[in-house]
């Protein structure tokens, strides 16, 4: 254990080892029974070498099944500095222009795009054409019909389409999906989801419609959406929302800063979710059954996740999110291993209708009636 951590230092990587607390354990550790892991390593390029693509990297060297392999990016000398911290040869790097020279490259499996939103539909399906497996950011796209078009891409070109769904691998949130399963909540009737932060530079691409897709719901609020889903643990079947926005110059036509949406279930649940840009710390989800209950604040962040039901504390250890989404993600392309809640493309294009719906009742003022 110490080695890794050593030998991340070594490389200066600093930002997420800071973060280590003893409790953390190490995507290999999940894998007791697969310490020795001589099986085959996913070899990643990564688009776009901003923050989330830094804070990847930096997670993808507690990997046990996968590897930073290639870099794809606008800016040259970014591209040199990664190339030394990572130690990636020049044939594996490659700009926006020539990245579909990609499909004549044996040493790379998989794309792992990292770009404002609104980018990632037209290089997922370029990246498809290139015959590699597309490994994409939330929100997947910018809408469903755009999502669907992702999907279809990828499997005309049979490689497989996953999304960066972390929390789908997150021990707590699994415990409590767990517990639901067998039925210690009861009935579930109700699901609370509040996601949001402060967002600063009004310049930067998520305030810029073309870019991001939307505001708040695209970047933030889809943790409410994809979480009301897997907590609830069925499809909503009605979305209501109303918007909020007491700041039209940094938050423009199109731009969200504050939606409140409620989904009706078809087993009779309600949620009711908040996502904003103009609140810190917001961050909680809440389950509520007829037996019991879960609280987990924070729910969706980096972690450490911390909650609690009506049983107690949840106890679960921390992990790194991005290490293990990435070893599971190798498990899946490699040996079609089914995820505990899926990640693929057909799960974000759910997200997407739900959030086109979320628009569309703001839009209208009107119920939405959705069928996922
Ligand atoms: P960022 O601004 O830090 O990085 C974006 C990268 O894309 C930069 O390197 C930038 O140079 C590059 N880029 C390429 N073309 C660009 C263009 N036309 N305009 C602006 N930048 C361009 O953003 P980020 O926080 O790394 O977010 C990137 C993606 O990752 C988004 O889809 C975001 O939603 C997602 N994300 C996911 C999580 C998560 O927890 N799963 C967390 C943060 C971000």
């Amino acid at each position: 254990m110490n080695t890794r951590r050593d030998f991340i230092q070594k490389l200066g990587l600093t930002a997420l080892s800071l973060q280590l607390k003893p409790a953390v354990i190490w995507a290999a550790d999940l894998h007791n029974d697969e310490k020795n892991y001589d099986g085959p390593m996913l070899r990643v390029a990564l688009m776009g070498l901003g923050s989330y693509a830094t804070r990847v990297a930096e997670a993808m060297a507690y990997s046990k099944k996968a590897k930073v392999a290639g870099l794809i990016s606008g800016t040259p000398s970014k591209i040199k500095t990664w190339q030394n911290r990572y130690k990636i040869p020049d044939k594996n790097c490659y700009n926006y222009d020539n990245f579909d020279a990609i499909k004549n490259n044996p040493d790379i499996d998989a794309v792992y795009i990292i770009t404002p939103n609104g980018l990632h539909h037209n290089q997922a399906i370029r990246v498809a054409k290139a015959g590699k497996h597309v490994i994409c950011e939330k929100p997947m796209a910018v809408n469903a019909k755009e999502g669907q078009e992702m999907v279809d891409a990828c499997k005309q070109a049979g490689v497989q389409l996953l999304v960066g769904y972390r929390m789908h691998f997150e021990p707590k949130t699994l415990e409590v999906i767990r517990m639901r399963n067998a039925g210690e909540f009861g009935k579930v009737l109700f699901f609370q989801g509040l996601s949001g932060f402060e967002i600063g530079d009004p310049s930067q691409w998520r305030l810029n419609k073309k870019l991001s897709g939307g505001g708040s719901m695209m970047d933030i609020g889809i943790y409410s959406v994809n979480g009301a889903r897997y907590m609830v643990g069925e499809e909503p079947v009605w979305v209501t929302a109303q918007e909020t926005k007491n700041n039209p110059v940094k938050f423009k036509e199109g731009v969200d800063e504050t939606i409140q949406f409620q989904f009706g279930f078809p087993g009779g649940a309600v949620a009711s979710c908040l996502s904003t840009y103009a609140m810190n710390n917001l961050d909680k989800f809440f389950l509520n059954g007829e037996k019991g209950f879960a609280e987990m604040q924070p729910s969706t962040g980096y972690g450490p996740i911390m909650g609690h039901t009506h049983k107690g504390e949840l106890t679960q250890p921390h992990t790194i999110h991005q290490a293990v989404q990435m070893d599971e993600m190798a498990e899946i392309i490699f040996n079609n291993k089914k995820p505990p809640i899926p990640i693929d493309g057909n799960e974000a294009v759910k997200d997407l209708k739900l959030i086109d719906a979320v628009y569309e009742a703001v839009r209208t003022g009107k119920r939405v009636e959705v069928r996922l």
